[in-house]
């Protein structure tokens, strides 16, 4: 169960959000304005925050950029523009996920649940799990299904960096930034490489990906496979 709060100036959307996550066990409260939410957010302290970025009396991105300045409260962005550009301006910028519209309840459940689970994972913790997938970050080990992989040293990086953060999109830029080391830019082509290989390693490819999801254009994703 979450306590999730929802900004969205589309009354229909925020009743038929409403409906479906109280549905399902959640608790639900709602702003119709940007500005208006966040005295609530601050007292409320939700689990999460769906925030619509197209509203009325406040641009989206300026609201996620207050609401960071004085909460680390999840954030996952709804938008009805595909636009990958936003997205990754919106996820550098603090954003934790994103939903396109229209998207289902289904689909924002499974969202709500891995930014919640993301802010469980205390930093301190040694190994990460995520399916079949075992990360002892203090050894430097990983087991795929109980059996170890040979990892050169930026794929251990790059998959305790994508596990850590499971089940959310990682821009480019923060690859770069995190795990290269490079916080100015470089080269997108030396991702795809590693992303590939680290592919062969996992023993999927990029026409039929189980752990490693690439969104064109935005970055990585590291999700549970599918059973
Ligand atoms: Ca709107």
């Amino acid at each position: 169960m979450a306590n999730v709060y929802i900004v969205e100036d589309d009354a229909r959307i925020r009743s038929a959000l409403v409906a479906a996550l109280s549905s399902r066990g959640h608790i639900v409260h709602t702003s119709d304005t940007g500005l208006g939410a966040i005295g609530p957010i601050l007292e409320i302290a939700p689990d999460v925050v769906v925030l619509d970025l197209g509203l009325p009396d406040v641009d989206g991105a300026d609201l996620l950029r207050m609401l960071r300045g004085v909460s680390t409260v999840p954030v996952v962005i709804a938008t009805a523009r595909d636009d990958e550009s936003l997205i990754v301006r919106l996820l550098d910028a603090g954003a934790d996920d994103y939903v396109v519209k229209p998207f289902s309840a289904d689909q924002l459940e499974a969202r709500i649940r891995a930014v919640m689970r993301r802010a469980m994972v205390t930093p301190g913790d040694l190994t990460i799990r995520v399916g079949g997938l075992e990360i002892d970050t203090a050894a430097r080990t990983v087991l795929l299904d109980g059996r170890p992989l040979e990892l050169t040293r930026l794929e251990h990086d790059l998959l305790t960096h994508l596990a850590r953060n499971s089940g959310r999109v990682v821009t480019r830029d923060e690859l770069l930034a995190e795990v290269w080391r490079q916080p100015f830019g470089g080269s997108d082509k030396t991702i795809d490489v590693h992303v590939s290989w680290l592919r062969r390693k996992l023993g999927e490819t990029a026409a039929a990906p189980r752990y490693l999801h690439t969104t064109r254009g935005v970055g990585v994703r590291l999700v549970e496979p599918a059973a």
